[in-house]
C-alpha cells in the first residue's frame, strides 16, 4: 500500500489550465521547507457541467507535473464516488475520496449493531480512549454508521478489483450530510472500517459550522477547534488500536478558504505530531477570473460577462449548490455597476482579502458557482486564459500560496 505523506493539500482545476501555476505555489512552499502532496480532485458535477471527464483530468495533472519538474508526490482524487461512479474514476485515479454520507442512519440489522457492540466492548472500558464513550452511546453509533461502512467497504472493494494491485489511497467521507459526527461516532466508524478491512487513509467527517463555498468560515471557531483537535487524537489513537494505516488522518473538506480556522488547524496538527488533508481552492477558477480581470481588454470583457451572466440566472446556478452558499442577492452589485468597473475594481470585489473594503463575499459566491456560463463560452474563455496567462497565472500561484499553504505551515 502506498502511504499518503504527512500532508497534502487538495486543490481543485475546474478547466484544467492552472496545474503548472498551482505546482509553483507548492515548490515555493517547498523552498520554504514545507513538503504537502497536491491532490487533484474534481467533482462528477463538475465533470458533467464542464463536459470533461476522469481521464481529462489526469491527462492535466500529468502534463502539468512534467512541465513543472515536479518531483514531489502528486495524486487525481476520484472525488466523492460511490459504486455507480467509481468505475469510470478508476483508471485514471489514485486517490479515492469515498463518499457515503446517504447511507448514514439507515439503520443496520440489530445482529450486525450486537455483534459489533460486542466485538468492541472493550472500548467503552479502555483507559486511554481519547473520547468519551459509553455502551449506549457505542450501540447507538454503530446502528446510525454501520450501513455506511458496509457501503464504503463494497465500493473499497469495487477499487481494489479495478486496481489490479496498483497502489491508491482511500479516503472515506461523510461531510455532505446535515449532522456532524462526534468525536466518538468516529472512533466507532474507524472501529467499523477496520473490521471491513478498509484501509482508510484520510477520513472526513462533517464538522460543526458552516463551510460554505470559497467564503470564510462561519459559526464558533473555538468550538470547531475543540471538535477538529478531539477528532485529530481519535484518528491517530484509532489507527494505532485497529490497525488502521499509520498514515491516517483527517480530511477537512474545507469548501475553500476557511482562513479564520487555518491558524487554529496549523498549530492543532503541528502540537500533536498529526497529518491532515485539507481540502481547499476550488476556488482557483476564481483567480482565472481575477486575472482575466486585471488583464483587461477582452479578458476583463470576459469577467464582467461572466458576471452579467451568472447575475441573470441565478437561480438556476445557485441552485445544485443551495445548501453550502449564503447569498444576500439585495449585496450583489447590478451588472450595470459591474460594466463601469476597471480590472482593478474587480479584482478587489471578488479577490479573497477581508481586510479590503471592496471586497464582497456575495459577489465571490456567485461568481463560484457561475463556472457553467465560463464553460459554456467554451474556446473563448479557455483562449483568453492563455492570452492572459501571465496575469491569471500570477493570481493562482499567489491566491495557494500567500492565503493557504503559507498561513498553513510556515506562519
Ligand atoms: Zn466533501
Amino acid at each position: 500500500m502506498k502511504l499518503i505523506e504527512r500532508f497534502s493539500i487538495g486543490t481543485g482545476d475546474r478547466f484544467g489550465r492552472e496545474g503548472v501555476a498551482q505546482i509553483a505555489a507548492f515548490a515555493r512552499a517547498r523552498e520554504a521547507g514545507v513538503s504537502a502532496a497536491i491532490v487533484w480532485n474534481k467533482s462528477n458535477r463538475e465533470h458533467l457541467i464542464i463536459g470533461t471527464g476522469p481521464a481529462d483530468q489526469r491527462a492535466a495533472a500529468d502534463a502539468a507535473v512534467k512541465a513543472s519538474n515536479w518531483k514531489g508526490a502528486y495524486y487525481v482524487d476520484a472525488d466523492h464516488i460511490g459504486l455507480g461512479s467509481v468505475d469510470r474514476y478508476a483508471p485514471h485515479c489514485d486517490f479515492f475520496t469515498i463518499d457515503v454520507a446517504d447511507f448514514i442512519g439507515k439503520s443496520a440489522a440489530p445482529e450486525a449493531v450486537r455483534a459489533f457492540a460486542s466485538r468492541h466492548r472493550g472500548l467503552v472500558s479502555a483507559k486511554d480512549l481519547p473520547t468519551k464513550l459509553d455502551e449506549a452511546g457505542l450501540k447507538a453509533a454503530a446502528s446510525r454508521y454501520l450501513g455506511a461502512v458496509a457501503e464504503a467497504a463494497k465500493v473499497y472493494r469495487r477499487i481494489v478489483e479495478l486496481k489490479k494491485g496498483a497502489a491508491f489511497v482511500a479516503e472515506v467521507s461523510m461531510d455532505e450530510t446535515e449532522t456532524p459526527q462526534s468525536p466518538a461516532e468516529l472512533l466507532v466508524i474507524l472501529a467499523a472500517l477496520a473490521d471491513e478491512g478498509v484501509s482508510v487513509q484520510t477520513i472526513a467527517p462533517k464538522f460543526s459550522g458552516r463551510f460554505n463555498k470559497g467564503v470564510d468560515y462561519v459559526g464558533d471557531t473555538k468550538a470547531f477547534l475543540a471538535e477538529f483537535e478531539a477528532d485529530v487524537r481519535v484518528a491517530t489513537w484509532s489507527a494505532k488500536a485497529f490497525g488502521l494505516p499509520p498514515s491516517l488522518k483527517l480530511s477537512v473538506h474545507s469548501g475553500s478558504d476557511k482562513f479564520s480556522i487555518y491558524g487554529g488547524i496549523a498549530e492543532i496538527v503541528r502540537r500533536l505530531g498529526a497529518g491532515l488533508h485539507l481540502k481547499t481552492a476550488g476556488t482557483t477558477w476564481l483567480e482565472e477570473l481575477v486575472g482575466l480581470a486585471e488583464g483587461g481588454g477582452e479578458g476583463l470583457a470576459i469577467a464582467k460577462e461572466v458576471y452579467d451572466s451568472a447575475y441573470a440566472r441565478y437561480d438556476e446556478l445557485a441552485a445544485p449548490y443551495a445548501s453550502v452558499i449564503d447569498i444576500d442577492r439585495s449585496r450583489l452589485p447590478s451588472p450595470a455597476e459591474v460594466k463601469a468597473w476597471d480590472g482593478a475594481a474587480y479584482a478587489a470585489a471578488l479577490r479573497h482579502v477581508q481586510s479590503e473594503k471592496r471586497f464582497n463575499k456575495h459577489l465571490r459566491q456567485l461568481l463560484h458557482v457561475g463556472y457553467k456560463v465560463a464553460a459554456e463560452m467554451g474556446p473563448r474563455y479557455l483562449e483568453a486564459l492563455e492570452a492572459h496567462r501571465d496575469s491569471v497565472s500570477r493570481n493562482v500561484t499567489a491566491n495557494l500560496w500567500e492565503r493557504h499553504l503559507r498561513p498553513l505551515f510556515v506562519e
